[in-house]
C-alpha cells in the first residue's frame, strides 16, 4: 500500500535540489528505505492476518476493561479461564458491585495479584456507575484516572473497543520493536513513541495486535523462530539471513 510512494518521490528529485547537498539526500534516502522496510513488514503481517484480534474474551466495553485490568502480569489464557464464569454473572458495573469484592476475588483467585485486582475492579465499577452512567469512557485521560488502569490498559481499550490507533506496548511489543528495529527504545514510552512515529498510518490501527501475535507465537523471548519468520529477510536480528 505505501511501499513505493516514498522511494518514487526521492527518485524524482536530483541531489542538487536539496539545500543540504548530497549528505542531506543520503540521510533522506535512508529514511525512505527504512519507511519502505517498515511498510513491507506490516504489509506481510496484513497478508498473514488481515483482521488481527486480541485474545482476551469479553462481551462489551466494560468486560474488556476488566479483562485487561486482570491481565497485568498474567496470560490471556489464564484470564479467559477465570472470566468465563465471572462475565456470565457480572457484565456491567452494577452487576459487578452486586457480586461483591469477596466473591469476585474468589472467582479470579487463579490470577496473580487477584486480591489487589479485585479491589481495583470494584473501585472502577463504582466510579463508572456513579460518574459515567456505567459506560466506559473513550478518553485516555478518563481511563487512566480509574483504579488499576494505566496507560497500557487504556491504550488496549481505546484500540480494541474504540478503534483508536493507539500503541499499547507490552513485553512482546517491546521485544519485537527492539529486535526488528521498527521501534527501538530503552523504555516502554520510547517504544510507544517510535511506533507512533514510524508505523505508517494505514497500519497504525492493527500494529498493536500484529506485533503482539508475532511476539507471542514466532519472535518469542527465549527462542525466536527465525526459520519460520515471515519478516526474517527484513530483520536485523534474524539468525537465518544476512
Ligand atoms: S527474524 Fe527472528 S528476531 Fe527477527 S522478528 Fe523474526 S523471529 Fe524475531
Amino acid at each position: 500500500m505505501c511501499r513505493t510512494r516514498t522511494i518514487g518521490l526521492f527518485r524524482q528529485v536530483a541531489p542538487n535540489h536539496f539545500p543540504g547537498g548530497f549528505f542531506s539526500l543520503g540521510g533522506s534516502m535512508k529514511v525512505a528505505q527504512e519507511y519502505d522496510r517498515i511498510c513491507e513488514v506490516f504489509g506481510r503481517f496484513r497478508t498473514q492476518r488481515a483482521e488481527p484480534k486480541g485474545e482476551l474474551a469479553h462481551v462489551n466495553a466494560f468486560t474488556l476493561l476488566v479483562a485487561v485490568v486482570l491481565s497485568a502480569q498474567a496470560t490471556d489464557v489464564g484470564v479467559n479461564r477465570a472470566t468465563r464464569a465471572l462475565f456470565a454473572e457480572a457484565d456491567t458495573p452494577e452487576r459487578m458491585l452486586e457480586l461483591g469484592e469477596a466473591r469476585l476475588a474468589d472467582m479470579i483467585r487463579t490470577i496473580g495479584l487477584y486480591r489487589r485486582k479485585a479491589a481495583s475492579v470494584m473501585a472502577l465499577s463504582r466510579i463508572l456507575r456513579d460518574h459515567y452512567g456505567s459506560a466506559v469512557p473513550a478518553s485516555r485521560a478518563a481511563l487512566v484516572s480509574l483504579p488499576g488502569v494505566g496507560r497500557k490498559t487504556a491504550n488496549v481499550v481505546l484500540n480494541m473497543w474504540f478503534d483508536q490507533p493507539t500503541q499499547a506496548v507490552d513485553t512482546h511489543i517491546f521485544r519485537v520493536g527492539n529486535r526488528t528495529g521498527i521501534a527501538p527504545g530503552k523504555t516502554v514510552a520510547q517504544v510507544e513513541r517510535a511506533l507512533e512515529d514510524k508505523v505508517p498510518a494505514a497500519y497504525q490501527k492493527h500494529a498493536h495486535h500484529w506485533l503482539i501475535l508475532h511476539g507471542r507465537y514466532v519472535c518469542t523471548a527465549r527462542k525466536p523462530d527465525c526459520q519460520n519468520c515471515i519478516i526474517a529477510d527484513l530483520c536485523p536480528s534474524s539468525t537465518v539471513h544476512g
